[in-house]
């Protein structure tokens, strides 16, 4: 039996802090003040000022930023002067419509548009011409569409998906009901107001819905989203806008529209045939419903109707509201969490009270070490777990090998970690796997040897300051370049110099995902290592996968890499796993089943790593200006080192007893 030791969270420990939190944009200048808040969801207001009159009322309009660009026309957020109403306002100029089709498109846009009025449809206002432009006047969306939003995200989770999915569809099917088709139902069409409603709009290609036979038999419509009768000239219908609802719920869900290639005749060719790929990822009801909308056939296809009475709709969550962080983060939608958000956390740390802690008196690192120490390690401890190096394990693929709810583990252990039962078997395509560790190593191991080292090193150097000799080459070693501690809910996830991602959760499990993302490793405490392609990671494990690759993401949008040292290349080194990890007030340490000591100091950024790449320990100091140095331990113990780096190591050295003596 494994020793758990799993100490309660403290408050702190659900801070989700990366030590190297700054927006990528202020790096240039971490030392300027903050702004109040951005909003990362809307885009910068621009300093203009035009008056525009209506020739006809006299209304006048102060122009405001430029919301976006579309074929024809610049749209800019506009105020009434006289009620302070603000519109979003499509300026077409005269220069630009000159032709009469182009003409006849503005006009067909309005003349469709302006009686429209619902919930879920942009609100046509009114429009007038000057001498230089046409202006339309609409209903603002401030957060621009959903476009913008995949473009922060990628992916969205299932839940938002059907939070848009069903509003496009109400949407939707009021324009089918008033006899139109939308004709581009693409993202970018998909307009987000401030409340995070959504609005189906941009009208330029919609039509009135004709019998059969007499429908236009053009092409158009967004090349990958086109439905295969309109590509086969057969006529735009309903259900031709429903093929390009079921390619937007694709997009959301999977990141790529489904028949998207680098050849626009190949994609056509791939929508004639309708051929697509579903990722493992999607959830079943995802995958039936998908493949119920694209249907070659249009009468094949779902209706409206039958696609929100489908599974996917009826059995999953939707949200009521979703939270304007969403638009450039995963939300924390489930459980319900009355505490503070993620989202809360990630603004607060990014740009609020957060980064004061950030900026502490440089005075306070002077106070005595053990004073630092005793009583600060008040944050999580993972559970205590063994690994063992997982060399050169990987095997021959063994597809579809089955691990059943009797003899795996995984499902205890993946139920504990979503609260969730879980009732199915694990199915999973495994690479390799491996078990009956011998030679483990522990964390408090790793923890021993290194507190042993650092004391004699330290005991061994001379009192004065001194001055080593860095290494001006030595062996690579893989260090945390970033990190986020989600342990209040998730786990604790860190990304490696050599790009791989790990999470180490909090029921003990890991799972790491190599640079190369093609495998994923999943380690079970004490016991067994798994292997799964990562396009074949079992339905059980998907939620931990999902985890993992958020924490990817946040960690590639938000933080900022944790020093100058090389990123090395994942080479054929053994797989590198986070065994324990604690928090203090001041500090991160971490300790891995390679050996290596990692403490982040939060305040100042700083980094002492202590490793043994080869036969003799280096330890590695990054210092406030993350220019990092390596010395040989040895050298250190002879000649000294800086105060700076004299006060870090003792204060590790105290933190090393104190979790010693646990
Ligand atoms: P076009 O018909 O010329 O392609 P669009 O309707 O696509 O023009 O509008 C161009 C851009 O203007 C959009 O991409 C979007 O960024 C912005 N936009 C359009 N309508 C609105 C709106 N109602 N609220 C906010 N922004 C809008």
């Amino acid at each position: 039996m494994e020793s758990a030791c799993y100490i309660q969270s403290h408050p702190y420990a659900g801070n989700l802090q990366g030590a190297d939190i700054y927006r990528t944009s202020t790096l240039s200048s971490p030392a300027a003040p903050r702004t109040p808040k951005p909003d990362m969801t809307r885009a910068p207001q621009q300093p203009t000022c035009k008056i525009i009159t209506d020739p006809c009322t006299g209304r006048t309009y102060s122009k405001g930023r430029l919301l976006g660009k579309g074929g024809f026309a610049r749209c800019y957020e506009m105020t009434e002067i006289s009620t302070n109403k603000i519109y979003a306002v499509k300026v077409i100029p005269h220069s630009r419509v000159a032709k009469p089709h182009q003409r006849e498109k503005i006009v067909n846009e309005i003349e469709l548009h302006r009686d429209l009025s619902h919930k879920h449809v942009v609100k046509f206002s009114h429009y007038f011409e000057d001498a230089e432009n046409i202006y339309i006047f609409l209903e603002i969306c401030s957060r621009k569409s959903l476009a913008h939003i995949w473009k922060a995200r990628h992916t969205l989770l299932e839940p938002e998906v059907r939070y848009y999915l069903k509003q496009i569809i109400s949407g939707l099917k009021y324009l089918h009901l008033k006899g139109i088709l939308h004709r581009d139902l693409k993202l970018g069409n998909f307009f987000i107001n401030e409340n995070m409603e959504l609005k189906v709009g941009d009208f330029g290609l919609a039509a009135r819905l004709e019998p059969l036979e007499q429908r236009k038999k053009t092409i158009c419509g967004t090349p990958n989203y086109l439905a295969p009768e309109v590509l086969y000239r057969q006529g735009h219908g309903p259900e031709s806008d429903v093929w390009s609802l079921g390619c937007v719920m694709y997009t959301l869900l999977c990141g790529t529209p489904p028949f998207e290639t680098s050849d626009l005749k190949e994609t056509y060719r791939c929508i004639k045939q309708v051929k697509f790929t579903l990722p493992a990822c999607l959830s079943s009801a995802a995958r039936h419903l998908i493949v119920g909308i694209l249907k070659r056939s249009p009468s094949e296809r779902l209706t409206l109707d039958q696609i929100l009475e489908h599974e996917f709709f009826t059995k999953g969550y939707t949200p009521d509201k979703l939270p304007p962080s969403s638009c450039v983060m995963v939300p924390d939608l489930h459980p319900p969490n009355p505490a503070r958000s993620l989202f809360t956390k990630v603004a607060k740390s990014l740009f609020g009270k957060n980064k004061s802690k950030a900026k502490k008196a440089p005075s306070e690192e002077k106070e005595e070490i053990s004073k630092l120490v005793t009583g600060l390690v008040k944050t999580s401890i993972c559970r205590q777990l063994s690994y063992k190096t997982v060399d050169g394990n990987e095997v021959a693929p063994v597809a579809g090998l089955a691990l059943t709810a009797s003899s795996s583990p995984v499902e205890a252990l993946t139920e504990e970690a979503s609260g969730k039962s879980v009732s199915r078997s694990i199915r999973g395509s495994l690479v390799g796997s491996s078990d009956a560790f011998e030679d483990c190593v522990t964390a408090s191991g790793v923890m021993e040897t290194a507190l042993d080292v650092l004391k004699n090193c330290l005991s061994s150097m001379p009192k004065e300051e001194g001055k080593p000799t860095c290494l001006a080459r030595h062996e690579p070693f893989v260090w945390v370049s970033k990190w986020v501690d989600y342990s209040n809910k998730y786990g604790f996830g860190y990304q490696l110099s050599n790009r791989s991602i790990g999470v180490l959760f909090n029921n003990g499990t890991h799972m790491v995902l190599p640079a190369n993302h093609r495998n994923v490793h999943y380690n079970l405490t004490n016991s067994r290592h798994f292997v799964f392609p990562t396009s074949a990671v079992p339905e059980q494990l998907q939620g931990q996968m999902s985890i993992l690759q958020y924490f990817a993401s946040y960690m590639e949008k938000n933080l900022m890499k944790g020093g100058d040292l090389p990123c090395q290349e994942e080479g054929t080194k053994p797989l590198l796993l986070l065994l324990q990890w604690v928090k203090t007030e001041h500090a991160l340490l971490m300790l891995f089943n390679n050996g290596t000591l990692q403490v982040n100091f939060y305040n100042d950024h700083t980094k002492l790593i202590l490793c043994k790449p080869q036969d003799s320990y280096l330890l590695t100091y990054i210092n406030r200006d993350r220019n990092s140095q390596t010395f040989l331990l040895s050298s250190l113990a002879e000649t000294g080192c800086s105060a700076d780096m004299l006060h870090r190591l003792k204060y590790a050295v105290k933190l090393l007893q104190q979790k010693a003596a646990c």
